[in-house]
């Protein structure tokens, strides 16, 4: 599988890359993201053959068909890490809720979200083609509580990677903060920034494109890669439990194989979301994909109206902060692949410029063709956390976005996949409000509550992370970053 860039090439840059270096230097494009020049046709037969395999077994299978250049000994280590998950057996278990409504739940990895799913194994590839070429790689990575956890677990003591986190002092939640400052690899630094989530990021920004620290990192031969979605490392990992939820359906006997389904995906950079739809175009039979939103709902006014439109807009606060993105970076990818290289270009353009695109009507009905979407607020949200707890499903925020959608836009009737983001165990203040109506929890006491009220154990590497040192406490100034970082490496 070679690589090509969304937004065309400039007669510089080499026109087609291979896998690894899209994935060591996912920015090194001219201002676009790399996307596969083409994928396979998988078909029924792909489908047929993987009813009685294990999701390692359907995982493998997929990479090789994508022919990528990592070596098979690499990717099956990789794989190995859903070893680690709470049933090594069965990694992804997809779980019957309502009638028609099956959750896949993504979150039973080391730190229990969805990121694990992809990190996980990217932590591997990504380490072992650096060591191959022997060279070595910064991630830097500002996170609003998700990433960042999943991040330092998978480059935990590995080779020829470091990771430096940033995060928002007091803008996480307890356990996201507290998965971050107990971690104790030698090649980790975490670091808080007195500030919210926007200054992390803008601090990282200015990293980037500061003059001194380009060259200190050229003097210590460090390169600079990224761990977030526009790495399509993330990417080719999240296509695989879309095929795989698929099959536990049929196994299931909750549809012949063949009858197309509905995925329910709540978003915020896309990346999950993309991942359905590269299974779509390889050829997993899906009516729609909804994108579900909290109140930052910018997808869902993009797919109802074909409007990208950020003019005035301000990121919301929610009970879903995973999904609170205003630039919803995986968009380009869709962008480029209904209307090519050139109208990418000028739709991403004017949104960098003008914080605003239009798609024509027919482009939006392109759009809506495949894709449907609706957001929830908080308050809905947590109706549908209730309503799932009283019919004996216990769900967190970002997942309960879904449910919003799925009754708006799942209007066949057809299955539904919904995709879990999250473990109870990392929104419990949002969840024991839901649950109980008890409002202003710190995470430790929500725990127990809804351990209680729900007669569930809190898992153990949440217990634990309450009594775990404290290894990483630095919190500073973002003015003073620069220097903490270089003192790091
Ligand atoms: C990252 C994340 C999302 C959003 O996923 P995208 O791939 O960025 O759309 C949703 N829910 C949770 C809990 C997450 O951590």
């Amino acid at each position: 599988m070679k690589f090509i860039e969304t937004r065309g090439n400039d007669g510089v840059h080499p026109e087609e890359i291979t896998f690894s270096e899209a994935i060591l230097s996912p920015i090194a494009s001219f201002g676009g993201l790399y996307v596969p020049k083409e994928l396979p046709v998988l078909g029924e037969a792909f489908l047929t053959k993987h009813l009685g395999s294990t999701y390692q077994e359907l995982a493998s299978d997929l990479l090789s068909t994508l022919d990528i250049d990592i070596d098979p000994s690499v990717i099956a280590e990789a794989l190995s890490l859903y070893d680690k998950f709470d049933d090594p057996l069965n990694p992804v278990p997809v779980v019957k809720v309502r009638d028609d409504l099956y959750v896949s739940e993504l979150y039973h990895g080391p730190t229990r979200a969805f990121k694990d799913m992809a990190l996980q194994p990217f932590g591997v590839v990504l380490s072992s083609i650096a060591q191959k070429r022997g060279e070595e790689y910064l991630i830097l990575a500002a996170t609003s509580g998700d990433t960042g956890p999943a991040a330092l677990e998978t480059f935990k003591n590995r080779p020829n990677v470091r990771v430096v986190c940033l995060y928002p002092d007091g803008g996480t939640s307890d356990v996201q903060r507290l998965q971050m400052v107990t971690e104790d690899g030698s090649n980790l630094k975490v670091i808080g920034i007195k500030g919210d989530f926007d200054d992390a990021q803008s601090a990282l920004k200015r990293l980037l494109s500061s003059v001194s620290f380009n060259e200190a990192l050229k003097a210590k031969n460090i390169s600079l890669s990224a761990a977030n979605s526009v790495n399509f490392g993330r990417i080719i990992f999240q296509t695989i439990y879309h095929i795989h939820s698929y099959l536990e359906l049929v196994r299931q006997n909750a549809i012949t194989l063949g009858e197309k389904i509905y995925l329910d995906v709540p978003s915020g950079n896309f990346g999950n979301a993309l991942g359905g739809y590269y299974a779509y175009k390889m050829g997993l039979p899906v009516e729609k994909i909804i994108i579900a939103s909290n109140e930052n709902n910018v997808l869902t006014r993009l797919i109802n109206t074909g409007r990208y439109d950020l003019r005035g807009e301000k990121v919301i606060p929610t009970t879903s902060p995973a999904m609170d993105i205003l630039i919803s970076s995986n968009v380009e990818r869709i962008l480029f692949d209904f209307f090519g290289t050139a109208r990418a270009k000028v739709l991403m353009n004017s949104l960098e410029s003008d914080r605003f695109y239009a798609l024509t009507d027919d482009e939006t009905m392109k759009l809506q063709s495949i894709f449907a979407a609706d957001y929830c607020n908080g308050a809905e949200g947590k109706g549908y956390i209730k309503e799932a707890f009283d019919g004996g499903y216990l769900m967190d925020p970002h997942t309960a976005t879904c449910f919003k959608a799925y009754d708006c836009c799942a209007t066949k009737s057809l299955k539904t996949i919904v995709y879990s983001t999250a473990e109870w165990t990392k929104f419990s203040p949002t969840i024991a409000n839901a649950l109980t109506g008890a409002n202003d929890m710190n995470d430790i006491d929500a725990l127990k509550l809804i351990s209680k009220t729900a007669h569930i154990s809190i898992p153990a590497v949440i217990q634990g992370l309450f009594t775990k040192p404290i290894t990483q406490g630095i919190v500073i100034d973002k003015e003073n970053i620069e220097t903490e970082i270089l003192k790091f490496l």
